[in-house]
């Protein structure tokens, strides 16, 4: 069982702040920022892949809602929005779920590792590759 299921089975303690049907969101236990927040599907999805894309869709409503309440209520200038997806992105919990982070003008925080370079012709490969 997922710590998320345990939550929901009201088996352990949570900062909830919605709730219904298809999901619910809390407040992370180790916040990144004040305020970070966890969309979480009540169904048990490992990963994206396996997530109906209307649940995904609904939580992702869900998620548009907590950005804008943390700018009117915390004053945030922006949020970052994020799925780990799978464990080698730093997935620790598998159940799926969406981080909201507040996230205020010249606060210093970085999620994104510095950017690489294209060598020459690669860009085109990894744009056919991945041509959907
Ligand atoms: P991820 O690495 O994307 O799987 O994120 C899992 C998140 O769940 C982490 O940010 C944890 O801090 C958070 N977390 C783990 N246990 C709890 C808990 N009991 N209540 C709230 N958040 C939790």
């Amino acid at each position: 069982m997922t710590v998320f299921e345990m939550i929901i089975n009201g088996d352990i303690p949570s900062t909830k702040i919605y709730e219904d049907d298809i999901c619910l969101a809390i407040l992370d236990i180790a916040p990144r920022s004040k305020g970070h927040t966890l969309v979480i599907s009540k169904k048990v999805y490992p990963t994206l892949a396996e997530a109906p894309s209307e649940t995904v869709s609904h939580m992702m409503d869900i998620v548009k809602k907590v950005d804008r309440k943390m700018r009117e209520e915390l004053g945030a200038d922006g949020t970052n929005v994020i799925i780990n997806n799978s464990p080698a992105s730093g997935q620790e919990v598998p159940h799926l779920h969406i981080h909201v982070i507040p996230r205020f003008k010249d606060d210093g925080i970085s999620f994104f590792p510095p950017s690489m370079k294209y060598e020459e012709g690669e860009a085109a490969e990894y744009g056919r590759k991945l041509a959907l």
